[in-house]
């Protein structure tokens, strides 16, 4: 790629499914800044701000911020210089509604590809049991767990045949190592964004 070139990226699928993990190595490889809705919550809310406190308890309980916060957060993020060039998202969009929102934000240029990264709903509340132990997040309480799920399926997941049929999906089947996982999303997205030449070999030969 070349400096003019960008990617503009999204990674969805189900809570706990390894988007935060894949992403720092997506965003890395292909040199734009991972913005995840999540994280930008979670440090306000460790931060005490005027935000953190009307969206802790929202969190907190496994619903999603309403739609007009979150798109507001997302559209001051991308108007930062770091975003000119590209960007993967994670965690956004969520809804129906932010979809809209994100393709007015992007102003008639469109999204490269879509990671759906996918896997069954047993292996990743699991997943997120285990991280509760290790990392105490307010939000990974089994009941809690099991809501983001269903909010997830009800909400999120219909996005993904929106994305199918604009032919930018690119699924990848989250079970396995990071290291499994990260070679078959490169490998999909190398595919997708037509990449199979010398970015693709640049960045898999590590340079
Ligand atoms: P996970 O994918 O494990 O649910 P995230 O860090 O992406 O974790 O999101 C944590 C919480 O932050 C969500 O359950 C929701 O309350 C809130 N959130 C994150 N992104 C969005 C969004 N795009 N729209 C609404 N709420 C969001």
């Amino acid at each position: 790629m070349t400096e003019t070139d960008s990617a503009r990226l999204l990674i969805i699928g189900p809570p706990g499914a390894g988007k935060g993990t894949q992403a720092s190595r997506i965003a890395e490889r292909y040199d734009v800044p991972a913005i995840s809705t999540g994280d930008i919550f979670r440090a306000n809310i460790k931060g005490g701000t005027e935000l953190g406190k009307q969206v802790q308890q929202i969190i907190e309980s496994g619903e999603l911020v309403p739609d007009s916060l979150t798109n507001e957060i997302v559209a001051d993020r991308l108007a930062q210089e770091d975003a000119a060039r590209g960007f993967l998202l994670d965690g956004y969009p969520r809804t129906v509604d932010q979809v809209h929102a994100l393709d007015g934000m992007l102003d008639g240029r469109s999204l490269d590809a879509v990671i759906l990264l996918e896997a069954d709903t047993d292996a990743v509340v699991a997943r997120l049991m285990k991280r509760a132990e290790l990392e105490g997040r307010a939000d990974d309480t089994e009941e809690v767990i099991r809501h983001r799920q269903e909010v997830y399926a009800e909400q999120t997941a219909p996005l993904v045949e929106l994305f199918s049929k604009r032919g930018i999906l690119v699924s990848v089947d989250g079970l396995g190592t990071v290291e499994e996982v990260a070679d078959r999303i490169s490998d999909g997205l190398d595919a997708k964004l037509g990449l199979g030449t010398e970015v693709g070999a640049n960045a898999k030969a590590g340079r």
